[in-house]
């Protein structure tokens, strides 16, 4: 092909509806990604998965006290974080693994089912899939913040009992509990969890895991609903 005058006008008119295609499909991307965060914006306030609302305001606040967090000795810079809790009451950053020793939130974890996540995650990591601790060990005061959370989230004392245990009777707070995400881990702990004798205790928290020894040779006992199906809740 020779470059004749009536080709070249030919390729410049094609780059031109190339470049308005290009721009339309700007738009039109512009557009979708403005709808797709309306649907994710009101698929969590509608409450889809109730606990993700949560989670989003658990992000939020280990974000909020990471820069306090910062401080070398770990103290607040100023005033203004004093009662604000952070991670030496549980909450951890993101990205923590069960092998993050000075995260308190896994440090607390009762060691017995800490071992047992620590060689779920390294067979887990084989299959390619990685474990990162969303919540494990939390003291009073922050389980005691996140149920007030909770109440105001849901409306209710009795709906939020259906998420979020009291200070007395979670089983994060005793360091017998850890939620595991993303959505991948929590499905290989579901199919091979038993194993290490890691189960699942609630039907509507695929992500919450404790430790059950007998689960290694009987399988993992019946979930429960939800946790006010769970007698150790009933106090
Ligand atoms: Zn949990």
């Amino acid at each position: 092909m020779t470059h004749s005058e009536p080709a070249r006008a030919t390729t410049r008119r094609i780059r031109i509806s190339r470049t308005r295609v290009a721009g339309l499909l700007v738009v039109i991307a512009a557009i979708a990604a403005a709808l797709g965060y309306q649907s994710l914006a009101s698929s969590s306030s509608t409450g889809a998965s109730p606990i993700d609302v949560l989670r989003s305001e658990h992000r939020g606040l280990r974000g909020e006290h990471r820069g306090a967090l910062g401080e070398p000795d770990g103290a607040a810079p100023d005033g203004a974080t004093v009662g604000a809790l952070g991670e030496a009451d549980g909450a951890v950053p993101d990205g923590t693994t069960v092998f993050d020793d000075e995260i308190p939130g896994v440090a607390n974890l009762d060691p017995g089912l800490l071992g047992a996540l620590r060689q779920a995650a390294t067979d887990a990591a084989d299959a390619g899939v990685e474990f990162y601790v969303d919540s494990g060990w939390r003291s009073p005061e922050y389980q005691n913040q996140l149920l007030r959370e909770a109440v105001s989230e849901y409306g209710s004392e009795e709906e939020a009992a259906r998420w979020v245990a009291t200070a007395e009777t979670s089983a994060h707070v005793s360091g017998d509990a850890v939620d595991i995400g993303p959505s991948d881990a929590a499905a290989w702990l579901s199919e091979h969890g038993a194993e290490y004798g890691l189960c699942q205790i609630y039907d509507n928290e695929p992500w919450h895991y404790e430790l059950r020894p007998e689960a290694i040779d009987h399988g993992c006992p019946p979930t429960y609903s939800d946790p006010t199906q769970d007698p150790r809740m009933q106090q």
